[in-house]
């Protein structure tokens, strides 16, 4: 990936070095992100995962997909149904 700068997993931009603090660093989460609280950035790591899934799971993807279609998030559960029923077809609401 020929991409510039740094990944943030929490807001899943690409960011200038920069923008991001020593230990941000390390971490991958920006210094806007940091601001958050833990809960908040928690929610927008799971959402990212959720939106990069590949469109062939593994099969440790597809269980970690099903267990997030059970989150306490109701966004998190509401992407992992559209992500699942997208490569699965259950549930379809057509
Ligand atoms: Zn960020």
């Amino acid at each position: 990936m020929k991409r510039q700068g740094h990944y943030c997993k929490v807001c899943g931009e690409y960011k200038a070095h920069e923008k991001f603090s020593g230990k941000g660093h390390a971490a991958h989460i920006c210094k806007a992100c940091a601001q958050l609280p833990p809960e908040e950035q928690a929610e927008r790591m799971t959402l990212n995962r959720l939106c990069n899934l590949p469109w062939q799971l593994s099969s440790a993807q597809k269980i970690w997909l099903q267990n997030r279609m059970k989150d306490k998030r109701p966004e998190v559960r509401e992407l992992a149904r559209e992500q699942y029923e997208a490569r699965f077809g259950i549930g379809k609401r057509f």
